[in-house]
This record gives C-alpha cells, sequence and structure tokens, in this order.
C-alpha cells in the first residue's frame, strides 16, 4: 500500500498593499481597425485631454457613502496641484457639484470598491450621475494613491502592465495573495490589474519606469523574473521623472506666444510631431455658423473651446482619427466672439503635409 503523497503546502505571499483596480477603455471602433505605425500613434493619445482646458473635479456632499472627511479632501486637493505643479498646460478646477464636473470623487469605504479611476477623457462616457473616481482607503497618509487616481484621469495606465517591463509573474503566487485581504479580488480583476499585459500600442514609450507613479508596489514572491525584484518592488514613491517627461510631453505649458491667430479663408500649416497640439485664437468678423477643419493625410483632434467662469471648456469638438475624413466642427459664433481652436496631430504621413482653416 502506498501512502498518497502530499504537495508541499505552497506559501502564498502575504500582500498588505491595497491596489488601484481600473477598466482599461477599449479603442473607438474606427480605431480598432488601425495597424502598424497609425495605430501606434493614434492609441498613445487616446484617452489624453486636450491640452489648454481647465478640468472640474468635484466632491460628493451625498450620499453620505459617498463623502469624504474634508482631511481626505485636502489630500487629493495636494495632489492635483503636485501634478499642476510640474508645469502642465491643463488647469484643475474644484466646482461644487458633482454633475458639472468631468472628474467626481467619490470615498466610498465599501471594501468591494476600493480605489479606482476612469482613464482620461473616457470619464466623459460615463454616466454623469456616477463617480469617475473612488478612494476605498484612508489617503491622509498616502497621497501617492492620490497622485496614481489622478495619473489615470489624464490618461496613463499601468506601468506594471507595460509589456516592456518583462515582468514574468509566479502567477498562482499572485491570484492566491490577491484573493485574501484586503484586496480580495477575483481571478478576473487580478488578471486585468496586474497579469495582463498592456498592448504595446497603448504604453507610453518603450522604457518601463518600476518608479511610476503608476507602478503598484510588490511583495516578496511574486515576480519571477527580472530576479533583482525576487524579493520584492517598491517604487520610490510620488511623481518619478519619466512621469514628469511624460505628463510634460502631452501637457505642455501653454505660453501665450504659441497661440497664433486665426483668420477666415486662410489655411494655415500645421507642422505638427504626431502628438503635439497647436493652438489658435480665431474671432468671428460676423454673426454666422462657421466651419473649423483639417486636410491632409493625418488624423487630427480638434477642440474648439472658450473661457468661462471656471476656467477654459471645450465646447465643440471632433476626432477623425481612423476614418479617411478630416476632423470637421460647424459652429454659429456672434460677431467679436473668439474661440481657441486645438489641434491635436495624432497620426501623419509626413510632417508639415496638413493644414487647418475656418470658413
Ligand atoms: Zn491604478
Amino acid at each position: 500500500m502506498r501512502t498518497p503523497s502530499k504537495a508541499a503546502p505552497k506559501v502564498v505571499p502575504v500582500t498588505a498593499h491595497r491596489y488601484c483596480s481600473i477598466r482599461m477603455p477599449k479603442p473607438p471602433a474606427a480605431e480598432l481597425v488601425l495597424t502598424g505605425r497609425r495605430a501606434r500613434l493614434v492609441r498613445e493619445t487616446a484617452y489624453k485631454w486636450m491640452n489648454g482646458s481647465t478640468l472640474r473635479y468635484a466632491f460628493y456632499a451625498k450620499p453620505a457613502r459617498r463623502a469624504g472627511p474634508e482631511a481626505q479632501r485636502d489630500v487629493v486637493r495636494r495632489a492635483f496641484a503636485i501634478w499642476k505643479a510640474q508645469g502642465i498646460g491643463l488647469d484643475f478646477v474644484e466646482v461644487a457639484k458633482p454633475v458639472e464636473a468631468d472628474i467626481r470623487i467619490a470615498f466610498d469605504q465599501d471594501p468591494r470598491e476600493g480605489s479606482w479611476s476612469a482613464v482620461g477623457t473616457d470619464s466623459l462616457n460615463w454616466d454623469r450621475a456616477a463617480p469617475t473616481m473612488n478612494f476605498g482607503w484612508d489617503l491622509t497618509t498616502d497621497i501617492d494613491t492620490a497622485l496614481h487616481e489622478i495619473g489615470h484621469a489624464l490618461g496613463f495606465p499601468h506601468e506594471h502592465q507595460n509589456p516592456f517591463a518583462g515582468i514574468v509573474w509566479d502567477e498562482e503566487a499572485v491570484y492566491l495573495s490577491l484573493a485574501k485581504a484586503p484586496n480580495k479580488w477575483s481571478r478576473k480583476k487580478t488578471f486585468d490589474n496586474i497579469i495582463a499585459k498592456i498592448e504595446p500600442d497603448t504604453v507610453q514609450g518603450s522604457r518601463w519606469d518600476p518608479d511610476s507613479i503608476m507602478h503598484y508596489p510588490f511583495e516578496a514572491g511574486l515576480i519571477k523574473k527580472p530576479a533583482k525584484y525576487r524579493q520584492g518592488l517598491t517604487p520610490a514613491g510620488g511623481l518619478s521623472a519619466r512621469d514628469i517627461e511624460w505628463v510634460r510631453t502631452f501637457y505642455p505649458s501653454v505660453a501665450a506666444g504659441a497661440v497664433r491667430a486665426l483668420a477666415a479663408f486662410q489655411s494655415t500649416p500645421l507642422t505638427l510631431q504626431p502628438g503635439a497640439q497647436a493652438d489658435f485664437d480665431f474671432t468671428a468678423p460676423e454673426t454666422r455658423d462657421y466651419t473649423v477643419a483639417t486636410f491632409g493625410v493625418a488624423d487630427t483632434h480638434i477642440a474648439l473651446s472658450r473661457d468661462s467662469a471656471v476656467g477654459r471648456q471645450v465646447f465643440a469638438e471632433d476626432d477623425d482619427s481612423g476614418d479617411d475624413r478630416n476632423a470637421s466642427v460647424r459652429v454659429a459664433l456672434k460677431k467679436g466672439e473668439t474661440v481657441r481652436v486645438g489641434v491635436r496631430m495624432r497620426f501623419i504621413e509626413a510632417v508639415g503635409e496638413a493644414a487647418v482653416m475656418v470658413w
């Protein structure tokens, strides 16, 4: 008779960290069919906001489960200020009503909620009655979680899912440790937020940055390779040099002199590298409907914005990425009214072979 052999019990690493979980948005249908360089360039700017605009954020006063104490709100406010202090062209302003905000922030402490955020402009597709960001634990000693969720709100994905990172997981150890408290994640949630590699098209650049604010810390026993992280990986904390480099790349500060005037019926060449944005002011010479459009073999995103009591707000936009047509916006303007025309170049065959015109 043979005694059945027992496998040695596997030691599951204890994960003390609580992790953010997000839903990465799918590219729009038109962009799904793209391949090669065009796909890579279009997806690099996916879900990024039009630079120079003001993002409104708001906290909930009710229902009580979504409201957060002032000390927690202050941490989030400080985190917005830290991103802004990197000299970026986006502005952030707090407004009173969540329904009027682009970023709607809840502090629902239900353990099933945890912390998460919509990714960039995908929040515009969400129900306006629902939060786009949640903090599920105390932030007063954890501003990094606030910086991380705002990073998602600016359009940045998880860095530990960067396919260039080359992380080889002890997958079962990851699933088992995340299934335990404090995260209690399903296998699907763990797969989607840790194991799955992001499409190479959608990550920012090709370098892995283990110090990114968008990277989770990991305990010993979860990473097999690179070998130096077998004993765990702890990002440095705060924004890394590359976080700052990338946020300045997509949201450079808008110098007053960089905004050029656009005149009706005059074609203005766009000498933009993919990812870059040009800004123009157009003052309507008479009251009527105007069309703003781009020309050339290019994918562009046009956004018209104007000043308001809560900063510069986009009021009309069009994006022709993945379509064989030109971005075009038609708006009614009053004589003497000035609007800002922002053009983000998402893809172009040859730099310089595109133009913008108002008529
Ligand atoms: Zn996250």
